[in-house]
């Protein structure tokens, strides 16, 4: 078999691995959220307030969906012509073409030229965040937060490069075995290690002090039989008023953090509420699960860049030999681009059912469903959500249900449909 067969065929193991990892792991059924239920929740909400969060949200829209369309043009423009082939070649010229250098500083320059270019848009959202009083942060802080987060990119950014261009430097004819190996275990480390090593550099994290509400949340852990080895709060208000709680990590990584905003905007029930919801998400090994599909999902990328480095018409379009050699950074940008686009709603869909799985273990776990509810409202309220966001948007963005949904799952709950 030619290295081409064993790719196909790698592919489409990889394929049928990923369709079944997902098909057993993904609670494709939802508990019950009618809509009857939602519209009587959206009532909840006084209409002033609906009506502030939905001109908050139009005002956004402009600058974001702006800025993703020139990220998608510059990633285009990039990859599909030699544009993006001649900024790599300029890169490497003072290291004597160097492949490292053309990987590394070439890889750089072509990412980071679509990050500059859309950062006016990042910076009217911002305008528009802050005259909404949802984010605290001055100027300088943001611009302390940019840095922080061009600089993680850089790192994390210029050891992929390296070590990608590396592996098809030396193997020129099966890099993508190796790389889609090295691809899938750097998605597990990541894993790992962004919890530890990354989120303090934008966050300082304590833990929660003793106290009536630790010694619950470490009971309510304890009752659900998951092991978690400490709840953290963040401190999140310098930068937000926004409240959120997550869970991140795996295995000695593993841990539950609250905003600390959370602490001061919500009640002691509801922030019991929420770190259920937290433990559905530890106890059902969700992390785990989006690391699998996530390092499933950098393998099969890998291969179907390499098989698609056959498409001679393509190569031409962007000026290149080979859609291993570094040259070819452009294109592989604009091939992630268009990927990203077309997988994000369904990401997005596996993500609303996984939260809601953890919503329902919240349930379950407190037997609260009106404090589930009043927690749901008040997250709403506090984050300036749309509590009914429209269709189209929720389709293709939302990584949770909406705020409606969650609430009228609470109230069929309450009323005994599973
Ligand atoms: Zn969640």
């Amino acid at each position: 078999m030619t290295p081409r067969w064993w790719a196909l065929v790698t592919f489409g193991v990889l394929l049928v691995a990923l369709v079944l990892f997902a098909a057993l792991t993904v609670p494709w059924h939802r508990a019950p959220a009618p809509r009857a239920d939602q519209v009587a929740a959206l009532g909840r909400f006084p209409p002033e307030q609906v009506a502030r969060a939905r001109r908050f949200r139009a005002e956004l829209r402009p600058g974001t969906y702006a800025g993703m369309a020139l990220g998608l043009m510059v990633a285009l423009v990039l990859g599909l012509t030699p544009i993006g082939a001649r900024l790599v070649e300029l890169a490497g010229r003072p290291f004597g073409d160097h492949w490292l250098a053309r990987a590394v500083l070439g890889g750089l320059l072509v990412v980071l030229a679509g990050e500059v270019l859309t950062l006016p848009f990042a910076a009217w959202r911002h305008t528009i965040v802050v005259r909404y009083g949802l984010s605290t942060q001055s100027w300088g802080g943001w611009g302390v937060d940019l840095l922080k987060s061009a600089a993680v990119s850089v790192v994390l950014g210029g050891l992929a490069l390296a070590g990608f261009f590396a592996v098809t430097h030396v193997a020129p004819r099966w890099w993508w075995a190796f790389g889609a190996a090295g691809a899938a275990g750097l998605v597990v480390l990541l894993s790992f290690v962004l919890p530890v090593v990354v989120e303090p550099i934008f966050n300082r994290f304590t833990p929660m002090p003793d106290g009536p509400l630790r010694a619950e949340l470490i009971a309510l852990a304890d009752r659900d039989g998951v092991p978690v080895r400490d709840v953290l709060v963040a401190d999140a208000s310098r930068r937000t008023r926004a409240v959120n709680a997550y869970v991140s990590g795996l295995g000695p990584t593993r841990r539950i953090v609250v905003y600390d905003t959370m602490l001061t905007e919500a009640t002691p029930d509801e922030v019991v509420s929420v770190a259920a919801h937290e433990l559905g998400h530890a106890k059902d090994g969700d992390v785990l699960t989006g690391t699998i599909l996530g390092a499933l999902g950098a393998a099969l990328a890998v291969v179907a860049i390499h098989l698609l480095g056959s498409w001679t018409g393509l190569l031409r379009l962007a000026g290149v030999d080979a859609i291993g050699e570094p040259r070819a950074i452009g294109l592989l940008l604009a091939v992630a681009a268009v990927a990203g686009l077309l997988a994000g709603p369904g990401q997005a869909f596996v993500s609303r059912r996984i939260e809601a799985r953890a919503d329902r273990h919240a349930l379950d776990l407190t037997g609260d469903p009106a404090t589930f509810e009043a927690m749901q409202r008040r997250l709403g309220s506090v984050n300036l959500s749309d509590p009914d966001p429209p269709t189209w948007e929720f389709l293709m963005f939302a990584s949770h249900p909406s705020t409606v949904q969650r609430m009228a799952a609470a109230r069929a709950y309450a009323r005994g449909e599973r």
